[in-house]
C-alpha cells in the first residue's frame, strides 16, 4: 500500500490547527476498512522527488511559495496582451494577435498536452492564478486575511460535481457558435468573452471560499478533468498512507504555517485519481512530516483504476455529445435542419438551441440507453447489479481516450491551417506584413489523414480502457461479463467508426 517511503516522519502527536481562520473543510475520520485493496490500482509509484539529481531541484521550487506564481506570471501577460489586442489591435481576425494565439495555437495544442500531462494548463492558469492573488490579497505569501464571503458550494450542489462545469462548458460553446467567436469573428469578441470569463470567476472567487470556481464551475475543468485523467501526472499523493491516516492535524486540508488547505478540497491520502489535483503544491508545503511526493503512473491510470462517479459519467457523455455536434455542424445536412428549425422558430441564425441540445442529448441518451439495456439484459437480479449508474458508469469512463482524441482531431484543421499566422500577427503589431502567414503546415489531404489516424489511435486505446474496465467492474454484476464486455467494446469501435465517417464527409472542414 505505501506508495513511496515517507522522507521524515515525525511522531504523529496532535497539534492545535495552524490555520484556525480558515474554514475548515469536511474532513472526515480516516475510514481503513477496503481503503488498501480500493487504492491499489490507482496507487502512483514513482515520486519525482526522490529521482536522483532532479528530485532535490524540484523540491527546493515545490518548497518556494513563488513556485506557482512563477508559473502564472507568463500566462498572465499573454492573457492581458490578448485582451488589449482584441481590443484595440488589428480588426483583422486572422492577424490579430489575441485571435490567433488563442484560436489557432492555445485551444489546439491544449488537448495533446492535456491528454499527456493531465491537468499542467491548470497549474499556470491566468483565471486561477487572478482568482487565488485577489481572495488571498498576496501574489504568492501565505497570508491569512481573505477576501470574500468564503462560502462553501451547497451540498446539494457539489454532488453534481465537473458536471455543472460541462454545463457552462456547453453555454460557452454555443454562444462562441452563435456569436462567431472562434471563426475567429471580430477580435473584440474574443475579448470580451475572456473578460466575461474572468468577472464570472472572479465574482466565485469571492463569494465561495478556496477554488470552488475551478472544482465545480469553470467551463475548462470538465474537459480538463476529463481528458487529462489519461496522462501520467497522477498529481500530489502521500508518500506512506499510513502517517495520514494517523495524522490529527490534516494541513494539507485545513493550512499550515507554510502552505494553504487544499484549494482544490483534495485530500490527497485518499486520491485515486488526478482529475481533482491543480497541482498547486499547497499540501506539500503545508505537510509537516515531508509526507508528499509528485507522482507519475502509467498512462491511462486515473481512467480505468478509480471509482467510477457518475457525475463523471454524465460529464463525458455531454463532451461527446458536444464534439459530435460540432463535426456534424461542418456538414449540409446539419445546415439544412438548422435552417429549416431556425425558420419555423423564427430563430435569427446558427446554431438553434433547440437541434443544439438534442443533439448533445440525442448521443448522451444512445449511451444511456446502452447502459440500461445491459442493466436489464446482462446484469444478474441483485439490486446493484440492475442499478443503471452501475453499468453508465464504467461504460463511459472507457470511451475517455476517444472522445479527447475527437476534440483533437476536431481543432487540427485550425492549428494546421493557421499556426503560421502566429508570427505574423505577432509582426503585425509593429505594423508590418510578411507574405507567408496563409501557410499551411499540412495540405488538406493529409490533415484528414492525420484526423482518421488520431481518431483510430483513440479507439484502439479507448478499446483497451474499456476492456479492461469491463473485465474489472462488470465482474461483479453479471456472470456474462466476457458478453458485457464484448458489447462494450463494440460500442467503442461503432463510436469510432462512426466519427471516421463524419472527418470523411468534414474533408478538413475548420
Ligand atoms: S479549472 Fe479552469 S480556472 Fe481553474 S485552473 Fe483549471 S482551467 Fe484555470
Ligand atoms: S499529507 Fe495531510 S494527512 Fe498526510 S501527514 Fe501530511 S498533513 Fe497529515
Ligand atoms: S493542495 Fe495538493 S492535492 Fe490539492 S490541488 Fe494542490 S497539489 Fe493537488
Amino acid at each position: 500500500m505505501a506508495l513511496n517511503k515517507a522522507k521524515k516522519v515525525e511522531p504523529l502527536a496532535a497539534t492545535p490547527l495552524v490555520d484556525s481562520t480558515l474554514p475548515v473543510s469536511r474532513v472526515r475520520p480516516a475510514q481503513r476498512e477496503g481503503l488498501s485493496e480500493r487504492l491499489s490500482g490507482s496507487d502512483a509509484r514513482l515520486d519525482l522527488t526522490s529521482l536522483p539529481g532532479f528530485g532535490p531541484i524540484l523540491e527546493r521550487m515545490l518548497k518556494s511559495r513563488k513556485f506557482q506564481f512563477y508559473f502564472i506570471l507568463p500566462t498572465q501577460i499573454i492573457f492581458w496582451l490578448v485582451v488589449i489586442s482584441g481590443i484595440f489591435g488589428t480588426l483583422e481576425p486572422a492577424q490579430n494577435f489575441g485571435t490567433a494565439i488563442t484560436w489557432y495555437i492555445w485551444f489546439a495544442l491544449m488537448f495533446p498536452a492535456t491528454l499527456l500531462i493531465g491537468r499542467a494548463w491548470c497549474l499556470a492558469c491566468p483565471f486561477g492564478g487572478l482568482g487565488d492573488w485577489i481572495q488571498r490579497r498576496s501574489f504568492w505569501r501565505r497570508t491569512q486575511k481573505k477576501l470574500g464571503l468564503g462560502l462553501k458550494m451547497p451540498q446539494v450542489l457539489a454532488e453534481y460535481g465537473l458536471l455543472m462545469s460541462a454545463g457552462v462548458f456547453i453555454i460557452l460553446s454555443w454562444l462562441e457558435e452563435f456569436f462567431n467567436i472562434a471563426g475567429p469573428g471580430l477580435p473584440i469578441l474574443t475579448s470580451i468573452m475572456v473578460l466575461g470569463i474572468i468577472a464570472f470567476s472572479l465574482i466565485t472567487f469571492l463569494v465561495f471560499e478556496r477554488r470552488t470556481f475551478c472544482r465545480y464551475l469553470c467551463p475548462l475543468s470538465s474537459l480538463i478533468g476529463a481528458n487529462g485523467s489519461t496522462g501520467i501526472i497522477a498529481g500530489f499523493r502521500p508518500r506512506d498512507r499510513e502517517v495520514c491516516l494517523n495524522c490529527q492535524t490534516k494541513e494539507c486540508m485545513r493550512g499550515g504555517t507554510d502552505g494553504y488547505g487544499c484549494p482544490w478540497y483534495t485530500y490527497p491520502a485518499t486520491a485515486d485519481t488526478n482529475t481533482y489535483c491543480g497541482l498547486c503544491s499547497e499540501c506539500y508545503k503545508a505537510c509537516p512530516y515531508e509526507n508528499i511526493g509528485v507522482y507519475v503512473q502509467k498512462p491511462l491510470t486515473s481512467v480505468i483504476a478509480p471509482k467510477k462517479r457518475t457525475s463523471m459519467a454524465w460529464v463525458i457523455g455531454a463532451l461527446l455529445g458536444l464534439v459530435i455536434f460540432q463535426q456534424w455542424n461542418a456538414l449540409p445536412s446539419y445546415a439544412a435542419a438548422d435552417n429549416w428549425l431556425n425558420s419555423v422558430m423564427h430563430f435569427p441564425h446558427y446554431p438553434n438551441p433547440v437541434d443544439y441540445l438534442l443533439t448533445i442529448g440525442a448521443v448522451a441518451g444512445i449511451f444511456v440507453g446502452i447502459a440500461f439495456l445491459l442493466s436489464r439484459v446482462v446484469s444478474l437480479k441483485t439490486k446493484t447489479a440492475r442499478s443503471f449508474s452501475s453499468w453508465f458508469a464504467p461504460l463511459m469512463y472507457g470511451l475517455i481516450p476517444l472522445v479527447g482524441a475527437d476534440y483533437m482531431a476536431r481543432v487540427m484543421p485550425k492549428f494546421f491551417n493557421h499556426a503560421a499566422r502566429l508570427p505574423s500577427s505577432i509582426i503585425g503589431i509593429f505594423g508590418k506584413q510578411v507574405s507567408w502567414a496563409d501557410f499551411h503546415i499540412l495540405p488538406n489531404n493529409w490533415l484528414v489523414r492525420v484526423q482518421y489516424l488520431v481518431i483510430a489511435i483513440g479507439t484502439a486505446v479507448a478499446v483497451y480502457t474499456t476492456s479492461k474496465i469491463a473485465g474489472k467492474d462488470y465482474k461483479e454484476l453479471t456472470r456474462n461479463s466476457k458478453l458485457a464486455r464484448i458489447i462494450s467494446v463494440a460500442v467503442v469501435v461503432l463510436l469510432g467508426a462512426g466519427m471516421i465517417v463524419l472527418y470523411y464527409f468534414m474533408n478538413g472542414a475548420e
